[in-house]
């Protein structure tokens, strides 16, 4: 079962491979996660975004986790 899932990248409508689980520890408690979804061409832009600001994060493929909650 694959809902298709787009890019979270601005203006990209590509479909989303991997998923992006990242916090921004002034803000989000440890338990507390965001999660942004990427194409291909877009996941070294988005993970360089949040590497610059030293969020953690963890990248995974899209389908393998069970925790993504793009779809509606
Ligand atoms: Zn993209």
């Amino acid at each position: 079962m694959s809902a298709e899932v787009i890019c979270s990248s601005k203006g990209c409508n590509a479909l989303a491979v991997w998923v992006i689980s990242w916090r921004n520890p002034r803000i989000h408690d440890t338990a507390r996660r965001k999660q942004w979804v990427a194409c291909p061409d877009h996941l070294d832009h988005l993970r360089t975004f949040l590497a610059a600001r030293s969020f953690p994060l963890e990248v995974t493929e899209l389908g393998t986790a069970s925790e993504v909650e793009a779809t509606p």
